[in-house]
């Protein structure tokens, strides 16, 4: 972590643990192939095997239902590979899983998206039982959202996907290491994880299938990961995701930490700024995430701001940063353009502190202040004749 920054967008990414960089360091050191039946190939497939229970433990899956991959986006483009005959999904899911749907189902059933930002599952059961298809039915419902935090009724969702004869798949990614997660009482079948939202490194990741499912492989050649993924292992970077998953397991048991500096940071927030939207927050969310707008501010200027304040933060998704593309979560929730387009991020993560909440809203005050000054600014100049001095001060967007 760079010196005096504070860093709050762990659900772009986590620092890496030093758990997980120490068993990287050490996973380099193995020079064998895990598929190789000598002593230096059986090291490193003892290291995968470990991480796959690790992984398998975070989850509540058994070691067996882990596939590797490099990250949850390949995780979800394996599941939707599979070219169904029909896809119900909600439009707030990560483009990971709404470009394959896109591109491999034949007909998308759209959920549609409460204003407390919950997927509305009230069709769905009408959906699956009316659909014409006599094919492959797949349900897929995020576990969480990745810009607001808000949990989804995934139990719910997996017993209509049950009942309805569909496969039923979670991109869990957001919610892993948050919230307790049991793949095996869940009625998921396909269940996606990322390792560096839990502080393991970048380029890794799992699809957790469930006994008994086929999918094909998405990656095929060699026969790795039982036939369901293949190319040489990435040692270095399973053994660093396993590591984060048995610290996040760890971690979890002290979720309500993170949640009390997420609360105080929200109620700082609407005290410095009563015209405030807390985005989802009336629903269940996550604990560490905070998305919040506040009209009238450019998301894109606000983050620049706070970067120059040494504090990192997020708008709509990371992944789409750097386009100017309004978030469609926000939009799929019904929010105002103006609103969504304010809409910043703040999130939470094992190693933030209450100085590092504190930076946050002593550079909110800042930042906000600066708003209201540069306001009032416009409304004198305005009141008194735009061109005169003060009219250079009313350029704060
Ligand atoms: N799903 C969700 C909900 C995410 O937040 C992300 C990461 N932005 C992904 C999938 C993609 O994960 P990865 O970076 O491992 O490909």
């Amino acid at each position: 972590m760079i010196a005096s920054r504070t860093y709050l967008d762990y659900n772009a990414s986590a620092p890496l643990r030093d758990e997980a960089r120490d068993a990287m360091v050490a996973a380099l050191g193995y020079c064998g192939n895990p598929s190789s039946v000598h002593a230096e190939g059986r090291k490193a497939r003892s290291v995968v095997e470990t991480a796959r229970e690790q992984v398998a433990a975070l989850v509540g899956a058994k070691p067996a239902e882990v596939v590797f991959t490099s990250g949850a986006t390949e995780a979800n483009a394996t599941v939707f590979a599979a070219g169904w005959h029909m896809a119900a999904l909600a439009p707030i899911e990560h483009v990971s899983v709404l470009a394959p749907a896109q591109a491999n189902a034949r007909r998308i059933v759209e959920l549609a998206v409460r204003r407390d930002g919950k997927a509305d599952l009230d069709d769905l059961a009408a959906q699956l039982r009316e659909r014409e298809e006599e094919g492959t039915v797949i349900v897929a419902l995020q576990s969480a959202n990745n810009e607001t935090g808000v949990l989804q009724p995934v139990t719910a969702c997996a017993e209509l996907a049950r009942s309805g004869g569909a496969h039923m798949h979670c991109d869990a990614v957001q919610s892993v290491g948050r919230v307790a997660t049991d793949f095996a009482t869940s009625g998921i079948d396909t269940l996606s994880l990322s390792s560096h939202k839990i502080g393991g490194p970048k380029g890794v990741g799992a699809l957790v299938v469930r006994d008994g499912v086929t999918l094909a492989p998405l990656l095929v050649g060699g026969g790795q990961e039982r036939r369901r993924r293949a190319g040489t292992e990435n040692v270095a970077a399973i053994a660093g995701f396993g590591a984060a998953a048995e610290a996040a397991l760890r971690d979890l048991a002290g979720i309500n930490r993170i949640a009390r500096l997420r609360d105080g940071l929200e109620q700082a927030v609407r005290e410095i700024t009563p015209d405030v939207l807390v985005v989802g927050g009336d629903s269940q969310r996550i604990a560490n995430t905070s998305c919040v707008a506040v009209s009238g501010q450019a998301a894109e200027t606000l983050l620049i701001k706070f970067d120059l304040a040494g504090v990192a933060l997020s708008s709509g998704s990371a992944c789409s940063s750097g386009k100017v593309a309004h978030s469609h979560v926000l939009a799929a929730m019904g929010l105002p353009h103006d609103v969504a387009a304010s809409a910043i991020r703040i999130s939470l993560g094992y190693a933030t502190t209450q100085a590092d909440c504190d930076a946050f809203v002593a550079a909110w005050k800042t930042i906000v202040a600066a708003r209201g000054h540069g306001r009032q600014q416009k409304m004198t100049t305005t009141a008194a004749g735009a061109g005169g001095p003060l009219h250079t001060l009313s350029g704060v967007h």
